[in-house]
């Protein structure tokens, strides 16, 4: 989610991820002279969101990319932005994706659409797209990031402070963290229903605009509240030596899994040259809607949700952990993971949303000027069309919601 505060000195609140293509475009289009702020906040631990990158202090030199594994860019303006970013921030995915029967073992692999720029950040790291997203080639220092944050309230006031109405940022004690002139939703979950299953209480957008009501902010969040969503638990792990160079002798990178009565959907095996001097390799697990859905209780204990959020159910956690593997492991032909020797994890990660469902938001009611706010993210339809729930149309939806929000300032100060 984003916001955007505008006030002397003008100050552009952010709060999340692909709102760093908001930020980008932004910076990119505001004047220096407007002396514009840029905040992001968000609850987890650094950027990318759904494409993010778990790290570990104890082990330096691993990286997970436990959400999207690459993603892929269809569109002229979506190769645009990445080819902006340039070759040192933008890799080329060289994976190999297929397809896996998991009653054979059997596995088929995927031509790559010839049209289609698959790819993923520097170092292979996802969420390395999101990083320079805010830094290359614009001016970085009007953008400021504030991690392991959570938005729990926010209210659209006139403050002691302000003839007119600005957003406030609140905490979980309601005490205001901050206010802004504008608010950028990157995420629905602050204007979905399903806030209140995960967090308790109302959700944050929905409770403020019932404080200050607007009609138009009204129809987007009943629209926004028709969407459903798909989600998946992910378990991953790191293996080295021996069991790394198993994994990495397979055929595939990415695999989805094809039989229905499997409770995962996707297995995808990352490997790199490593400063620590022997093999490495990760393997992320994603479960089927159908597995994600009936354990819709459980977060994981690691995931920010959880420990920012309060959100997790823990007795469940290591039985759902130990089913996962034990649907890998009757899988022929992969190697069994031996829990005792592995480097990091198994942890699990519950993606809630993982893939929006059901009608796009239009772009016409993702930007409510009368109160300030605008939608973006892969729920959210931009000019042209990416498919919903990739990375590519939160993209796009971020770009365009920057370009949005800086021609209604720009005009404003004419
Ligand atoms: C398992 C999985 C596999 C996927 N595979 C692919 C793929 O192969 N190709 C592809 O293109 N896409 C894939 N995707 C989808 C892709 O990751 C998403 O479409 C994209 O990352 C969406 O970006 P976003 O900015 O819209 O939302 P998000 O990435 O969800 O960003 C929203 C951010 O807001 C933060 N936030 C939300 N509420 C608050 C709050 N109250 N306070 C502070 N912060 C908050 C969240 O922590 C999150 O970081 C996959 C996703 C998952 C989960």
């Amino acid at each position: 989610m984003c916001f955007l505060f505008i006030s002397n000195p003008i100050i552009i609140l952010f709060l999340s991820y692909h709102s760093c293509a908001s930020a980008r475009r932004l910076a990119q289009l505001l004047p220096y002279n407007i002396n514009a702020k840029i905040s992001l906040y968000e609850i987890g631990r650094g950027p990318g969101g759904r494409a993010s990158t778990r790290k570990t202090r104890d082990l330096p030199h691993i990286y997970i990319n436990h959400g999207a594994p690459y993603a892929d860019i269809r569109t002229t303006q979506g190769k645009s932005i990445i080819n902006n970013l340039g070759s040192n921030c933008i890799l080329q995915y060289k994976g190999i994706i297929g397809t896996l029967d998991s009653t054979s073992g059997t596995f088929s692999k995927d031509t790559k659409e010839d049209k289609v720029d698959y790819i993923t950040g520097a170092y292979n790291k996802m969420s390395n797209i999101a990083s320079s997203l805010l830094t290359q080639d614009i001016d970085s220092s009007i953008i400021d990031t504030k991690y392991k944050t959570m938005i729990r309230g926010l209210s659209y006031t006139v403050t002691a402070d302000s003839d007119t109405k600005v957003w406030q940022l609140k905490d979980k004690a309601n005490e205001v963290i901050d206010t802004a002139d504008w608010l950028i939703v990157a995420g629905s979950g602050i204007a979905h229903p399903r806030w209140t299953a995960a967090f308790g209480g109302e959700p944050p957008l929905i409770a403020a605009e019932v404080e200050s009501p607007d009609t138009k902010l009204r129809q987007a969040l009943d629209a926004i509240g028709k969407q459903e969503v798909s989600p998946r638990m992910a378990v991953f792990f790191v293996c080295s030596g021996d069991d790394a160079r198993k994994w990495r002798s397979l055929d595939f990178d990415v695999a989805n899994i094809n039989n229905e009565d499997s409770i995962l959907s996707k297995i995808i095996i990352q490997d790199d040259t490593t400063d620590s001097g022997d093999d490495w390799c990760s393997v992320v697990l994603h479960s089927t809607e159908a597995f994600a859905t009936e354990n819709s209780s459980v977060y994981g204990r690691t995931s920010s949700a959880a420990r920012v959020g309060g959100a997790t159910d823990e007795s469940l956690e290591d039985d759902l952990i130990d089913r996962m593997l034990t649907a890998l492991k009757e899988i022929p032909g992969l190697p069994t993971p031996n829990v005792k020797t592995l480097s990091y994890g198994p942890l699990l990660h519950r993606w809630g949303n993982a893939f929006p469902k059901g009608l796009v938001l239009s772009h016409e009611l993702g930007f409510v000027p009368s109160s300030c706010v605008t939608f973006c993210g892969d729920y959210v339809s931009s000019p042209e069309m990416a498919r919903l729930g990739s990375l590519e149309s939160a993209l796009l939806s971020g770009t365009h919601a920057g370009e949005q929000v800086a021609k209604y300032i720009l005009d404003d100060i004419k």
